[in-house]
C-alpha cells in the first residue's frame, strides 16, 4: 500500500519561539492520531536544528535546498547542510519558488538529483496556473514539469520521491481544487509515471494534493483513490487544523 502523508508547509511564519511551540503541539497531537497518514512539517530554516530536538513521530522537512553541494554560493543552503541537522524530506519547486525566485523545470532536476545523492526525500511539486487550466494547457504543463524535474532519475531514486500536485490557483486563495479535478490530475500524474518509468513507481508513489485544503475538504479530496494525502500551507500553521486535516482519512 502506498505511505500516505499529510505535510505541513509553513512557509516564511513563525519567530523561532513560536515555531518551536507550533512543532512541541503537532508532536503532541500526532499521538492524538486516528489515521496512519505519516505527518511531516517544514518549518523556515533557522528552526530546523532547534526543531529536530523537539519531534520524533512527526518528521521534518525543509523547504528548499541548494542545487550546489558546497562552496561560494552566498545565501544558499546545502542539502548535505539539512542532512547534518536531520532533515529527511526536502520540499522541491513549490510555485512560489518558481513564481518569485525564477526557478525552472531544468534546475529543479539539478536539485532533487542531488537531493537524492545526499540521501533526502524530495517532495517535488508541480502545478498549472488558472490561465494554463482554463487554455486547456494544464496537462501539457503538469507533463513538462514532472518529465523534466524528474529527468534520468532511476527507479530507486523514484522510490524515494513524493509529488504534490498544487494548483497555483488554489494555493493560499481559499479555492480548493473539486475532489474531482483533483483525481483527474492525480490520476494522469500516476499514468504518465507508467509512461516515464514504470507499473511500480506509478503504483507506489504518493501523491499529495495542495492548495487550500483544510479540515473541513479534506476528506472528500482524500476519499480519491489517486489522492495520498495533502501538502498544507495556511493550515499547517494550526496544531488542530492540522491534526483535523490528518484525521480526515
Ligand atoms: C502550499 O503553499 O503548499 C499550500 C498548499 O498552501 P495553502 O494550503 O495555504 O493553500
Amino acid at each position: 500500500m502506498r505511505k500516505r502523508i499529510v505535510a505541513g508547509n509553513w512557509k516564511m511564519n513563525t519567530l523561532l519561539k513560536d515555531g518551536m511551540e507550533l512543532a512541541k503541539a503537532v508532536e503532541k497531537l500526532e499521538k492524538e492520531k486516528t489515521s496512519d497518514a505519516l505527518m511531516i512539517i517544514a518549518p523556515p530554516y533557522t528552526h530546523l536544528s532547534r526543531i529536530k530536538e523537539l519531534i520524533q513521530g512527526v518528521k521534518l522537512s525543509a523547504q528548499n535546498c541548494s542545487s550546489a553541494e558546497e562552496g561560494a554560493y552566498t545565501g544558499e543552503v546545502s542539502p548535505d547542510m539539512l542532512k547534518s541537522v536531520g532533515v529527511e524530506y526536502v520540499i522541491l519547486g513549490h510555485s512560489e519558488r518558481r513564481a518569485y525566485y525564477g526557478e525552472d523545470n531544468e534546475l529543479l532536476n539539478r536539485k532533487t538529483k542531488l537531493a537524492l545523492s545526499k540521501g533526502l526525500k524530495p517532495i517535488f511539486c508541480c502545478g498549472e496556473v488558472l490561465e494554463e487550466r482554463e487554455g486547456g494547457k494544464l496537462f501539457d504543463v503538469i507533463r513538462e514539469q514532472i518529465t523534466v524535474g524528474l529527468k534520468d532519475l532511476s527507479i530507486e531514486d523514484m522510490a524515494k520521491v513524493v509529488i504534490a500536485y498544487e494548483p497555483v490557483w488554489a494555493i493560499g486563495t481559499g479555492v480548493v481544487a473539486s475532489p474531482e479535478q483533483a483525481q483527474e490530475m492525480h490520476k494522469f500524474i500516476r499514468g504518465l509515471l507508467v509512461e516515464l518509468f514504470n507499473d511500480e513507481v506509478a503504483d507506489n508513489m504518493t501523491i499529495l494534493y495542495g492548495g487550500s485544503c483544510k479540515p473541513s475538504n479534506a476528506a472528500e479530496l482524500f476519499a480519491n483513490p489517486d489522492v495520498d494525502g495533502g501538502l498544507i500551507g495556511g493550515a499547517s500553521l494550526k496544531a488542530e487544523d492540522f491534526l483535523g486535516i490528518v484525521n480526515a482519512y
